[in-house]
């Protein structure tokens, strides 16, 4: 018998088929294989914190293994996670939840993927604002829900006003999704232009907000708005948080809501089939670092913040990389549609997805294309890097584009 597995009789489903890969996971993947070639590249497509997750976290790690957290948690979180969490809500953004309103998830991209499989039927709309994190229109379809794009602008620093969501909304919109800060373009809403949001909402009760604030703690301009602050919005709001960002904890893996009852209720059920509670020893973990006053996260959103000043400085000196000035995130997503239509070193740049490809190739320079994001004029460079990578990296893109 031939052990040789034929590729070609294995029909995958259309739902696989009809799916994107993640572009940033095939961005950071991509740097990955060509510096096992030899390839001297500077990652600075993926969001992740190039720092250790703190100490007192990883010793609050070693201390489960010891005391033999290893059994099945229970599917919607460990109880003392979930009270950490209902304390961190109402210290942070003066949010009350209790126990039945919290599901804690494998990572944010569980607590998203959880939310559209529970609230969307198929045809059911979902507004994204433009540019989006990269997963939202993906996970909107897998749910066999359709995106609404809604493009935002530059001058408008990225952001969705009142007057733009009135006109996507139709009798299919279920939700809306957005993150703030944003992952790509770090705006952040005030409290101001979030209730210019909840006020056209109110003529349409079924619609519920996914606000995502996994960036919440990076954030370089002060005050944090979430839409669930406002009493009017509170019942039809799914508040999204984790811990891979702010903590550097990418690999531990643990996301949560704070949700309407029901929905929460539905998310509970839907991962008790899936994947069942989130690990053992990174929820052990994360109640020590939700816990913990934020003050002794600071010193990396500190760092982030010079990192901003240094790459918005550097890119102010390459032509054609127009910038809105980021105030939360650890991206920056500038328009590079200048570049359109250009050859630069006997490559012709159509589009921002040949502009990403043209950095890597001949700057050796990872960053993603903003078509990811719902934005074909722009790329994301993330500066979740060291100083030295940063100045490194931007000195070759502008050597490969002079
Ligand atoms: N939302 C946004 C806006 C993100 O950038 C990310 C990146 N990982 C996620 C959700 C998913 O987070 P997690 O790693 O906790 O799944
Ligand atoms: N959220 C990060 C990013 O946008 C991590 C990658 C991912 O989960 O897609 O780069």
């Amino acid at each position: 018998m031939s052990t040789q597995v034929s590729e070609m009789s294995i029909q995958l489903s259309d739902k696989i088929n009809q799916l994107k890969a993640s572009a940033t996971l095939a961005m950071a993947a991509k740097a990955r294989e060509l510096r096992a070639e030899g390839k001297d590249i500077i990652g600075l497509s993926l969001g992740e914190p190039d720092f250790n997750t703190p100490d007192f976290i990883k010793d609050a790690a070693i201390q489960a293994v010891k005391d033999n957290y290893n059994s099945y948690t229970p599917v919607d979180g460990y109880v003392e996670l979930k009270d950490a969490i209902i304390t961190k809500f109402k210290r942070d953004n003066n949010l009350k939840y209790d126990r039945s309103q919290i599901v804690v998830s494998t990572g944010a991209k569980q607590s998203l993927y959880n939310v559209a499989q529970v609230y969307l039927n198929p045809g059911d709309e979902v507004i994204l604002p433009c540019p989006y994190w990269v997963s939202y229109s993906d996970i909107v379809k897998l749910a066999e829900g359709v995106p609404v794009e809604v493009k935002t602008s530059i001058e408008n620093d990225f952001k969705m006003t009142g007057e733009q969501l009135e006109k996507a909304i139709t009798p299919k919109t279920k939700m809306i999704w957005y993150s703030s800060p944003c992952n790509p373009s770090g705006s952040i809403y005030s409290k101001e232009e979030l209730r210019a949001l909840a006020d056209v909402l109110q003529k349409y009760p079924d619609i519920i907000v996914v606000s995502d604030e996994i960036y919440e703690h990076i954030n370089y301009v002060g005050d944090h708005a979430s839409m669930a602050q406002f009493d009017d919005m509170y019942d039809r709001t799914v508040t999204v948080n984790g811990v891979a960002k702010a903590f550097a904890m990418t690999g531990w893996r643990i996301g949560y809501i704070g949700a309407p009852q029901a929905i929460a209720r539905a998310c509970n059920k839907m991962q008790g089939q899936v994947t069942s509670g989130a690990n053992c020893i990174a929820q052990r973990a994360v109640i020590t670092a939700l816990e913990a006053p934020v003050s002794k996260i600071q010193y990396m959103v500190e760092e982030f913040k010079n990192r901003r000043k240094l790459i918005l400085d550097l890119l102010a000196e390459i032509p054609g990389f127009e910038c809105n000035e980021p105030e939360g995130a650890f991206y920056v997503f500038p328009d590079v549609s200048y570049y359109f239509g250009k050859t630069i070193n006997d490559t012709l740049v159509k589009n921002a997805s040949d502009f990403s490809m043209f950095l890597l190739e001949h700057a050796n320079v990872a960053t993603v294309t903003g078509d990811a994001f719902g934005n074909g004029n722009c790329i994301r460079i993330s500066y979740a890097a060291s100083t030295e990578q940063i100045k490194e990296a931007l000195d070759r893109i502008k050597k490969a584009v002079s």
